[in-house]
């Protein structure tokens, strides 16, 4: 099994829409892995996490099939993360997609997430072959029907309902998805500790600047990596990336390449793939 991040941007996705500052016009220039489009990850056929706005460019490029999709997890609701309107269209029937297969989707969130799902409703909801599952934001779980488990922490975010993943596949191969949190709170360092991730995906959004919650800077992504590191929450082949780049941050991918690489951390880019598994991993 695979993790494909689908998009490595923040909200404004970068080049930054309605943005021409330097960072944007380069990021033009290069193209490549300096276009980012909004942070999303594809878990195999079956299971997504987020669903902006950027959903049908991701379908497009990595040819995905939705229609395969039974499980939606929601980081939060912020728009970036999660487009209601979209879901619409997951209605069966002559006008949506008539070939939806016989299963059904299950949208898991927390209580903002599915408030925002239903204020997004316009199509019958019964039509839809979607289940709800609201999400408690505190240390719950949910197993899937694979084996897959989703525990889920509440993330240092800029609103309410937001949440990070703890994601242990049936082999016991453990990673965390960390994007749109800032430094992580000692409640939160609590929880981490009685883990042993092998693969971490966190939060790198604001680069150069100097801020303090919601979004990690790269300074405190390393501050964050050695703690990590001192309490034996990763080890030496752990693999972590830092992902969810905006454009205010500062930095291009050769930036981040030149900053994070020389402490074994990976910058992430649209279409990058993490083979997860024991035994599939490089
Ligand atoms: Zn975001
Ligand atoms: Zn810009
Ligand atoms: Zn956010």
């Amino acid at each position: 099994m695979e993790l494909l991040i689908c998009g490595s941007g923040s909200s404004e996705a970068m080049p930054a829409l309605f943005c021409d500052c330097e960072v944007c016009r380069k990021a033009w220039k290069n193209g490549g892995k300096d276009f980012r489009t909004r942070t999303a990850y594809q878990l195999g056929e079956e299971i997504r996490i987020d669903f902006g706005p950027d959903a049908m460019l991701h379908r497009a490029k990595y040819h995905l099939h939705y229609e395969n999709l039974r499980h939606l997890f929601i980081t939060h609701p912020h728009k970036d993360h999660f487009s209601p309107l979209e879901m619409n269209y997951h209605v069966h029937g002559p006008m949506g997609p008539a070939m939806l297969k016989d299963h059904t989707l299950t949208l898991h969130g927390t209580k903002q997430v599915l408030d925002q799902f239903r204020q997004g409703l316009v199509k019958d909801f019964s039509k839809m072959r979607m289940e709800l599952d609201e999400l408690e934001p505190d240390f719950g779980s949910r197993t899937l029907e694979n084996g897959i488990r989703f525990s889920f922490l509440k993330a240092n975010h800029f609103c309410e309902g937001a949440i990070n993943y703890i994601i242990r596949l049936p082999d016991g191969f453990t990673f965390f998805i960390g994007t749109d949190t800032g430094r992580f709170k000692e409640e939160t360092w609590e929880i981490l500790k009685n883990n042993r991730f092998d693969l971490m995906v966190l939060d790198g959004t604001a680069g150069l600047l100097d801020i303090d919650g919601g979004h990690m800077t790269a300074k405190q992504v390393l501050e964050t990596v050695a703690r990590l590191r001192k309490e034996g929450i990763v080890r030496e082949d752990t693999r972590l990336v830092t992902n969810h780049f905006a454009h205010c941050g500062g930095m291009l991918h050769e930036d981040l390449e030149k900053f994070y690489l020389p402490h074994g951390i990976e910058p992430a880019y649209d279409g990058m793939i993490l083979p997860l598994g024991k035994k599939d991993r490089t």
